[in-house]
């Protein structure tokens, strides 16, 4: 400790720009990728390390990867006979013997060596046009490298700041790495200090693995605190106790339109009881699509308001609150309680701020129109956002704190993304989840089929055209339909400049001459939020028969009457979002279908054949995190995407020492001072293990 407070540290959060080298150009370029700070720069770890130690001597070299420590001569560069490639050649010498070396494009390797010098290069040794050569090896300055180390870091090139770029900045901060203060208190046997030195200058491969090791330790640390410390600033807040009446709440499920699920029984009991708390309910309410959630929703919404309490309901977009307001307002009414609607759209805005003011409106079921300061209520007691991950922190903040003074209202956050259980258990592992893992009965699964591009006229169109005519689905939705209703998502092909609008429009025309006698329309990114919300309310009315879309198609909407999903492209979808498109059919009595249409000839890939296998999203939800890691999945599963740089969330022992790490350093308060740049640094994860 008393080391700690003495050595001079490093500012870790002020500007790269005071790193030797980096000027206001370079963080510039770093900045556009998210490296601002010190710490960002010195966090920005290898993506991998090559391995110079031991070189192969080239009359012993055997074709495939090789790595040379060598000079080189005789360079010179020729056009092809095919146009627009140029090839550069050279000869590469030890001591034992001399290879070719040649490169495509890369004129500037004629002039990037010096003669009389040595340089390791890596690459593959190759037969090519009858002869064998070194192909398009990676070159590294051997002085460059560390003297006492043959490892040399690799780095994701930003911009046109190359691996090379990072290693020679790095290299010139060399001596500031003194300077880091040691962020945790604790450090486990097996595990180094310094380990942010030697992620950037290992002596070994082994010692890269071990420094990293100790990163990703850190890294769960930081996660777990920034969760443990949620949970305390939330149970010091005061909360609305809100009383749960049997009687009242047995009447209200008995007026249901149907039996609820096991699972939503489950989640509301959790609820409830939450709230008759006098801290604030702070729960996750998690279950695939089509799972139930606005049931549960209802319930809170009920028991809340039988209290006095009043609730604002949020949701990501007009269409969806007005869903939502459709649905409340038909569950509520006969109970005597209010429910208003709040969007952009919404006429006479004022005449209903001042309803919500003096408490006359019981329920209000909004967008971010909710959000306005102008937005206040008399006794806010309970929130609940739809699709949370889809709000930023302030977004959410705004609203939990149109409560009562020294109050918080009780916070119900949805989500249709299912966090698997092994991530759960650590960065959720202090927040309150239920969990919908079950669902309505009647509700067939989505046959799932892949099928690659040329089947499509044999398969794929005399699927529609029976969809087309099948009798629209028993529930009420889509009345106007002539018969289901198919959605179509296609994708741009950035590379080869199509963009979203066009590759809809051309797919819309296409179908419409196939199907002139049904309606077909498109949606897109780029069309106005109006226009959007215009052409999904047709087509929930059933005035549309085919939907071409980009993704922009709403997740939560709950049309009943589609029936058929094609997705073209699928291989370029993760799993994840190609289960939350399919969520989009099979909501209905009717059979549902999904088609995973993919490009290649390729053999499907692994995602593709789960989906193919299974509906079930926690299931799948586990697959992606094997096959992703958790950054991609939790990235897309929160506002602001959570880089785990290095850990990994099945390295349970790790996390289990950091668990009990954390515990040990909060029991001493005065930790919290002492290792401020660790306090500093977890603003970020606070914020994205939060719910308000
Ligand atoms: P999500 O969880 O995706 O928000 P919803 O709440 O929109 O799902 O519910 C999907 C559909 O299932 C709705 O049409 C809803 O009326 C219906 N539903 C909800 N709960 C039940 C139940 N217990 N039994 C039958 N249908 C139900
Ligand atoms: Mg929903």
């Amino acid at each position: 400790m008393a080391e700690r407070a003495f050595r001079k540290n490093i500012g870790l959060f002020d500007s790269v720009e005071n790193l030797k080298g980096i000027g206001p150009k370079t963080a510039e370029v770093l900045k556009k990728y998210g490296i601002r700070t010190i710490r960002d720069f010195f966090y920005n770890l290898p993506r991998d390390y090559e391995n110079y130690e031991k070189p192969t001597s080239i009359s012993e070299i055997r074709p495939g990867k090789v790595v040379i420590k060598g000079k080189i001569d005789s360079l010179s560069t020729r056009r092809a006979r095919k146009r627009n490639l140029s090839i550069t050649e050279g000869i590469i010498r030890d001591n034992s013997g001399a290879i070719k070396v040649v490169w495509f494009n890369q004129g500037y390797r004629l002039r990037q060596f010096e003669p009389e010098k040595e340089y390791f290069f890596t690459g593959n040794y190759e037969f090519r046009n009858g002869k064998y050569s070194l192909t398009s090896p990676s070159a590294v300055l051997a002085s460059d490298l560390d003297p006492m180390s043959g490892i040399s870091p690799v780095y994701v090139a930003h911009g046109k700041l190359k691996s090379s770029d990072f290693k020679r900045l790095i290299n010139n901060s060399r001596a500031k790495f003194a300077e880091i203060p040691d962020l945790l208190p604790t450090v486990r046997s097996g595990v180094r200090k310094d380990a942010l030195f030697f992620a950037h200058f290992p002596n070994s491969l082994k010692s890269a693995e071990k420094a990293r090791n100790y990163l990703a330790y850190e890294e769960l640390f930081e996660l777990i605190l920034a969760a443990k410390l949620n949970r305390q600033e939330n149970d010091k807040l005061k909360a609305m106790p809100l009383a749960f009446d049997a009687n009242k709440v047995r009447t209200f499920v008995a007026s249901l339109p149907f039996k609820l699920t096991n699972a939503q029984r489950l989640a509301s009991w959790e609820i409830f009881q939450d709230m008759e708390k006098n801290t604030p309910m702070n729960r996750l309410l998690q279950g695939d699509v089509g799972s139930g959630k606005t049931m549960v929703a209802a319930m809170a919404a009920y028991e809340a308001i039988s209290n006095g309490a009043q609730v604002a309901f949020l949701a990501p977009t007009a269409i969806l609150a007005t869903q939502h307001y459709e649905v409340f307002k038909k569950l509520l009414e006969p109970f005597k309680i209010t429910v208003a609607l709040l969007t952009g759209a919404t006429k006479d805005k004022k005449n209903l701020k001042t309803n919500i003011k003096n408490g006359q409106i019981d329920l209000v079921i909004g967008t971010h129109a909710l959000l306005t300061d102008d937005t206040e209520f008399s006794n806010l007691g309970l929130v609940i956002i739809d699709e949370q991950h889809r709000f930023g922190v302030e977004q959410r903040q705004k609203l939990m704190l149109k409560s009562p003074p020294e109050l918080a209202p009780h916070l119900l956050a949805m989500t249709a993304t299912p966090i698997p259980r092994s991530l759960q258990l650590t960065l959720f592992g202090d927040l309150d989840v239920s969990i919908l893992n079950e669902m309505p009965q009647g509700r067939q699964p989505v046959v799932t089929k892949i099928l690659s591009e040329v089947e499509i006229k044999r398969e794929l169109y005399p699927k529609m055209r029976e969809i087309l005519t099948l009798a629209p689905d028993a529930k009420k939705h889509g009345d106007r339909a002539h018969g289901q209703q198919i959605y179509w998502i296609c994708k741009a092909i950035e590379e080869s400049g199509v963009s979203e609008a066009t590759s809809v429009k051309t797919r819309a025309k296409k179908l419409q001459e196939l199907f002139p006698k049904y309606r077909v329309e498109f949606l897109h990114g780029k069309m106005k939020p109006s226009e959007k919300d215009a052409i999904m309310a047709q087509f929930s009315d059933g005035e549309i028969d085919i939907l071409v879309s980009t993704t922009v198609v709403e997740v939560g909407l709950d049309v009943p009457n589609a029936t058929l999903m094609v997705i073209e492209n699928a291989e370029s979808y993760g799993l994840a979002q190609l289960h939350q498109l399919r969520g989009r059919v099979g909501r209905g009595m009717s059979a549902a279908f999904c088609y995973l249409v993919t490009s290649g000839e390729l053999r499907p890939s692994r995602r593709l054949l789960e989906l193919e296998k299974s509906n079930d999203g926690f299931y799948l939800a586990e697959v992606d995190l094997k096959l992703r890691g958790p950054g991609e999945i939790y990235g897309s599963l929160q506002h602001g995407a959570l880089d785990l740089r290095i850990a990994s969330l099945s390295d349970t022992k790790l996390i289990h020492w950091a668990q009990v790490d954390v515990m040990n350093f909060l029991q001493k308060p005065e930790n919290m001072l002492e290792y401020s740049e660790l306090m500093q640094g977890i603003t970020k994860y606070q914020q994205i293990t939060t719910l308000n």
